[in-house]
């Protein structure tokens, strides 16, 4: 099978030192593969977008060298392929409507693990759609993480498709896209290692091919928090990217001769790179910086 990869940022701030670290090594991994690498945009969530968030990230990417090998795809154009997913989801029973709310939700921990709303249906206005969750246990080899196990109803329980403002869930549309861009393996943060046995189960009702894992252990503060764009964490700068990518590369314990510019510098890390000897545990960005 040939390797394809991808990046999927979402435009919710300034690319930061943390998603360089997933795209570099994304990009790696899918080139010493003699793979493709992908960009796809996921803007699903406009409540939660920065205007002019997205050009920032694909303008900062380009800075870096790091270059899709197909247009990017966007999700916030992939509207009818979310609703044929949702669609054959709820037809063959997987979904339930739900009018939850957070109180609601509360009494039974947060979480909803039986198959159905708790809240008395009220049809002033719309639900949420839910995926009832098995008490499965769901088993996958990470590529980096080693053997994981899963139970989707203690860890997710009826997890959420399609959100009460008509917006799709990540879950889905992740799911949905990574089958559609032919994605055979996805490099991303350890924060979504969680997410991951859900995507096999959606993968699994939707008749879709399961693509290999690797995640990366994540970047964190100086206080142990992992860096996330809503803290503003270390913003990268496109119009200097070396010195950045060189931290990127030593963070995740890449060798990188020195070179005059950052496709030079990729090139070079390319050179002596294997994902077996990719960080594993994680550690802060400030102890590299
Ligand atoms: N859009 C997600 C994020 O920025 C990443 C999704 C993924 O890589 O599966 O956290």
């Amino acid at each position: 099978m040939s390797y394809r990869g991808r990046f999927a940022p979402s435009p919710t701030g300034a690319l930061h030192f943390g998603s360089l670290v997933a795209a570099v090594a994304s990009w790696l991994v899918a080139r010493y593969h003699g793979g493709q690498w992908l960009l796809r945009m996921e803007d699903i969530d406009p409540p939660r977008e920065v205007p002019g968030s997205a050009e920032r990230i694909l303008a900062t990417l380009d800075a870096f060298g790091l270059v899709t090998d197909a247009p990017v795809l966007f999700q916030s154009t992939r509207n009818d392929a979310y609703e044929a997913a949702f669609v054959r989801l709820r037809d063959a029973g997987h979904l339930f409507p739900c009018w939850c709310s957070r109180a609601d939700l509360a009494v039974h921990g947060g979480l909803h693990r039986d198959g159905h709303c708790i809240a008395p249906p009220d049809p002033t206005r719309p639900p949420a759609w839910r995926l009832r969750s098995p008490d499965r246990t769901i088993h996958w080899v990470d590529d980096l993480q080693g053997p994981q196990a899963e139970n989707l109803r203690e860890v997710a329980g009826d997890f959420v498709i399609r959100r009460v403002e008509g917006l799709w869930a990540y879950q889905l549309a992740c799911v949905v896209d990574d089958a559609f861009q032919g994605v055979s393996h996805v490099v991303r943060g350890a924060d979504l290692l969680e997410s991951t046995a859900r995507q096999i189960y959606l993968q699994e009702l939707l008749g879709l091919p399961t693509p290999g894992y690797l995640h990366l252990p994540l970047v964190l503060d100086a206080t142990g928090r992992k860096l996330s764009k809503s803290d503003q964490a270390l913003p990268v700068d496109p119009s200097q990217p070396l010195p950045a990518l060189r931290q990127a590369l030593a963070w995740l314990g890449v060798a990188a001769p020195d070179a005059a510019d950052s496709a030079g510098t990729l090139a070079a890390a390319l050179g002596g790179f294997k994902p077996a000897s990719l960080r594993r545990s994680s550690l802060t960005a400030i102890g590299t910086l």
